[in-house]
């Protein structure tokens, strides 16, 4: 085992609702095949929390919000470019909902994001006008949590940016290739890796941590 997880270090588990996965309204390809990798190595953690997003059902992310646009496309906002998005976990809805697969019981927090109309949010600490606070860095502060391991879904999307600024709030953060899956929407993945190797994110693969 060359990584020793420490008690007081955190799994954040990104986004493992049921759109997206497959059959579900954004399905990332192959979401449903970590899962089991995932619930594995939730185990060598004292701490899990999970990220679940969460929009009303005229976000703005929303492709149905802008008559003129599809899916993928982009539009511009207040707070920059916005790809836009298939309606997607919408609140109290069962694509909104952590898949059942997720075999986690001892998961601590369920973190919210993107409830707001009009902002998105792929980060989990910092929504996508890159002002406004999720609370979880101050959550993690008070809880006195070492490290950040990120895994779920999509690796260029939530779990980049999630990673991103994990380390811009002073944290080790470590994102799971393996237990992670992409959109890899015209040439994000990369870029998204390029960005989190930029910001100090290290990048590993599960059998590093399982031996
Ligand atoms: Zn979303």
């Amino acid at each position: 085992m060359t990584i020793e997880i420490q008690p007081n270090d955190m799994l954040v588990v990104v986004d493992m609702q049921n759109d997206f996965l497959p059959g579900g309204s954004l399905a990332v390809s192959g979401g449903d095949e970590i899962v089991p990798l995932i619930n594995t190595l939730a185990k060598q953690f004292t701490n899990v929390v999970f990220t679940q997003d969460w929009h009303p059902a005229d976000h703005l992310s929303f492709a149905s919000q802008h008559p003129d646009k599809n899916p993928f496309e982009t539009v511009e906002l207040p707070y920059g470019t916005q790809v836009l998005w298939p309606d997607h976990c919408v609140w109290a809805t069962h694509g909104a909902a952590l898949s059942v697969d997720i075999d986690i019981p001892h998961g601590q927090l369920i973190l919210r994001k993107g409830f707001r109309r009009e902002i998105d949010s792929y980060s989990a600490f910092q929504e996508a006008d890159r002002e406004t606070q999720t609370g979880l860095a101050g959550y993690l502060n008070e809880r006195d949590v070492g490290r950040l391991y990120i895994v779920g879904l999509a690796t260029d999307y939530c779990v980049g940016w999630t990673a991103i600024d994990g380390s811009a709030a002073g944290y080790d953060v470590t994102v799971i290739e393996d237990a992670t899956r992409a959109i890899d929407n015209g040439g994000s993945l990369a870029k998204a890796w390029a960005d989190m190797a930029d910001a100090d994110v290290k990048r590993v693969q599960s059998k590093e941590i399982l031996g």
